[in-house]
């Protein structure tokens, strides 16, 4: 059926009921309050999924399917991104994740990619100009974020100045990354807010978007909030758009791989744990490791994010409305958390 007139009334109002408790829900979590877990959303999401392609006439725009992320709140200033800022598609299971790449592979060459952590924290963009950072934002719907600069410059790992002793800073530089807290000190914060009368965060992941999003920067400035940089926006290379005058270097990002270089020379926060393989083997081989071993980064992870490393080749793959198609999440499964009640033998 793909007309409206042919959709029966009880899934209309399911589907009614679905996008809104998604954006309600999407809305909580972006402040740092989500009241269900991300499995249970993603459950959700999947059957809303499922609903809409049985009815491709009740997708529409606005639904929770081809968004980005939440509204942003009246608290802070609304700024657009330079350039939009993305979600990323999901794989659940091995399957989806050759799925993925066997789409990818039968449009470009694939020769390359980049395996990194997903890193459960909250996206954010800054910009630099002429090596200064003058804006930092929270993702927003993807087009238009929260302006949280003064917070954000109160991060440590964060420059305020790009370091130039290895090549000048380029005229302009948009990067997007994680902000997150680590777990080590996820314990003593709570026990400090719960010591003052507040109620503790659920996780670290909430800390860090309930952190970030303080209103007064010098409470901010109390979290010990951390970033890794895993994506580039705008960028204008020194010395204009291509002739490189005035001593500028005119390097252009060629790669994934090579980007996290250039950053990490500029003293942007890059991570060490990701890899470049050539095939699937090698991806399925860094999925396995880091399933097995979940619990050793310093922060927490929901998965791991593949990219194909070639720029050229990504631009080639571009995106749907809401998510690059040369790059996909493969989420690791909830872990339980399980009460030792039932093993506790209680007499008779
Ligand atoms: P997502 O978290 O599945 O993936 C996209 C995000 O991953 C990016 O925006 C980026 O910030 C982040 N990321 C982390 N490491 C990265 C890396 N190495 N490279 C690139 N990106 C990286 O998608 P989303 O749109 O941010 O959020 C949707 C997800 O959030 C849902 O699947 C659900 O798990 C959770 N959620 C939960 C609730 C709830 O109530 N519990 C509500 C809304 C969303």
């Amino acid at each position: 059926p793909d007309t409206t007139t042919d959709i029966p009334d009880e899934v209309r109002a399911r589907h009614t009921e679905l996008c809104q408790e998604l954006d309600d829900h999407s809305y909580r979590y972006y402040l740092g309050r989500p009241v269900i877990s991300d499995a249970e959303y993603d459950a959700l999401m999947g059957e809303l999924r499922g609903i809409e392609e049985s009815y491709p006439a009740l997708v529409t725009q606005d639904s929770p399917t081809q968004k980005v992320g939440a509204p942003i709140s009246v608290d802070f200033a609304a700024v657009e991104h330079l350039v939009r800022m993305e979600s990323l598609g999901n794989a659940f299971d091995v399957d989806e994740l050759n799925a993925w790449a066997d789409r990818a592979s039968a449009e470009v060459p694939v020769n390359g990619y980049l395996c990194e952590l997903k890193i459960d924290g909250l996206a954010v963009d800054l910009v630099y100009e002429r090596g200064r950072l003058v804006r930092a934002a929270t993702r927003g719907d993807g087009r238009v974020g929260e302006d949280i600069t003064l917070n954000v410059r109160t991060i440590d790992v964060i420059p305020e100045r790009l370091d130039e002793s290895v090549r000048p800073a380029p005229e302009l530089l948009e990067v997007r990354g994680e902000v997150f807290l680590p777990v080590e000190d996820f314990g003593r914060l709570n026990e400090r807010i719960t010591a003052s009368g507040h109620p503790p965060f659920a996780n670290p992941r909430n800390a860090a978007a309930g952190s970030l999003r303080q209103k007064d920067p010098r409470v901010t400035a109390t979290r010990p909030l951390s970033m890794i940089v895993h994506g580039v926006g705008a960028y204008v290379p020194a010395g204009g758009s291509g002739s490189g005058g005035d001593g500028g270097e005119d390097v252009a990002f060629t790669s994934q791989s090579q980007a996290y270089r250039l950053l990490g020379e500029w003293g942007l926060p890059t991570s060490d744990l990701y890899r470049v393989v050539p095939t699937m083997d090698g991806v399925r081989e860094y999925v396995s490791h880091y399933a097995a071993h979940r619990h050793e980064p310093a922060y927490e992870i929901d998965g791991i994010v593949i990219k194909v490393d070639d720029f050229s080749l990504q631009r080639r793959l571009g995106s749907t409305s809401r998510v690059p198609r040369w790059a996909i999440a493969y989420k690791y499964p909830p872990e339980e958390v399980t009460t030792r009640l039932l093993d506790i033998k209680v007499g008779v």
